[in-house]
């Protein structure tokens, strides 16, 4: 085990569900989910924070959540909008340092800030 935790999935040390792997990226399922469906994708290599990625890496992550955008949006899972969101340092709310595009499902009837905002705080503090 490292002492990352993003880096033990990557290495198969820590279970996970990936729903997408290339050379660049992995994306796997959030073990605490905003809302079903929610997604991380990383880079294969450890890196901290945004600085820490080539641009070429960061447009990469990118594209492929622009990618599982679409594809959350022809699953089944209730998704009618797609959030993208990604904590950079710890005063952005970061707590894993391993870099992470979060990409999980919106739904119309909830307001997006409240939804958003609760859920995210839900899913660190564990309140409802
Ligand atoms: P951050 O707060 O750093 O933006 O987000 C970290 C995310 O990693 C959280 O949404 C949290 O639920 C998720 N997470 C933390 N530990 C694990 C884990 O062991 N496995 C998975 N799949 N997700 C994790
Ligand atoms: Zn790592």
């Amino acid at each position: 085990m490292s002492d990352c935790i993003f880096c033990d999935i990557l290495s198969g040390q820590l279970p996970s569900s990936v729903v997408y792997q290339d050379d660049q990226c992995t994306a796997f399922m959030d073990i605490q989910p905003v809302n079903s469906g929610h997604l991380l994708v990383i880079p294969n290599l450890h890196a901290q924070g945004l600085a820490d990625l080539q641009d070429e890496l960061a447009a990469h992550i990118f594209r492929v959540a622009k990618r599982l955008s679409t594809a959350l949006r022809s699953s089944g899972i209730k998704c009618e909008g797609v959030n993208l969101f990604l904590a950079d340092g710890e005063a952005a709310g970061q707590e894993v340092f391993h870099v992470h595009l979060h990409v999980f499902p919106a739904i119309k009837e909830t307001d997006l800030d409240s939804s958003f905002l609760q859920g995210i705080h839900r899913s660190r503090t564990g309140q409802s």
